[in-house]
């Protein structure tokens, strides 16, 4: 899946910026697009501010996240909302994954926040919710879309230590590990993200 750069709206994409600071999520994005040879640039190496993300819907952040750093950049960007819903929790965390302890964000915190509010739930199922916008310019009118789901259940502790966010409590019944305890590969073949990124690159026919 090698190419030198994407074609799209007429375009050629040889550099995007990831929408994002979490180190996670980064980490993600520069193992899966740099193979194709696009040069993967970070709003943090620009020095360009985290976006508002005023709205209850993943897919209304990512584009308010691509177009703060398009047009700061000048660049294309590639923005990722995501998070865990929760079904005992009418779909909770939610869009409030991120900072669902409050501020400061903290992976430990959140998770101990989800462990506190599904004591006695019996019902544990959760899934993982990915959108992607990818914006050649801030002002373009036909945003590429795409999504992932990733369907599991959340676990009574956490375990393993890969992945970042709630992976240590994303139990996958199928496979009998933690999402935290799948290699990086393993994970993107399966996740939300992968899935997502895999319905983009089609939509760009780079697949
Ligand atoms: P966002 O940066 O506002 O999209 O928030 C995403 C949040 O959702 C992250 O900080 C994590 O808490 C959670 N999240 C999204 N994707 C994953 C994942 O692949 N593993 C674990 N947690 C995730």
């Amino acid at each position: 899946m090698v190419c030198s750069v994407l074609r799209w709206q007429n375009n050629t994409v040889q550099k995007l910026v990831i929408a994002s600071n979490n180190p996670g999520k980064l980490r993600e994005f520069q193992f899966l697009l740099q193979p194709l040879g696009i040069e993967v640039l970070t709003q943090a190496q620009l020095g360009i501010a985290e976006a508002e993300e005023p709205h209850n819907t993943f897919i209304e952040n990512a584009l308010a996240k691509a177009r703060h750093v398009s047009r700061l950049s000048g660049l294309s960007a590639l923005a990722d909302d995501s998070g865990i819903c929760v079904t005992a929790l009418d779909g909770a965390p939610g869009v409030l994954s991120a900072r669902y302890a409050g501020e400061p964000k903290s992976d430990q915190r959140n998770n101990e926040k989800l462990l506190h509010d599904m004591q006695g739930v019996a019902d544990r199922r959760a899934h993982y919710y990915c959108v992607l916008v990818l914006l050649h310019h801030a002002d373009d009118p036909q945003p590429l879309i795409a999504e992932g789901e990733w369907h599991g259940e959340i676990a009574l502790q956490p375990s393993g230590d890969g992945g970042f966010g709630y992976d240590p409590l994303f139990w996958l019944p199928g496979l009998g590990k933690m999402s935290a305890e799948l290699s990086r590969d393993e994970k993107h073949a399966i996740s939300h993200r992968g899935k997502a990124l895999r319905m983009l690159l089609e939509k760009l026919k780079v697949l």
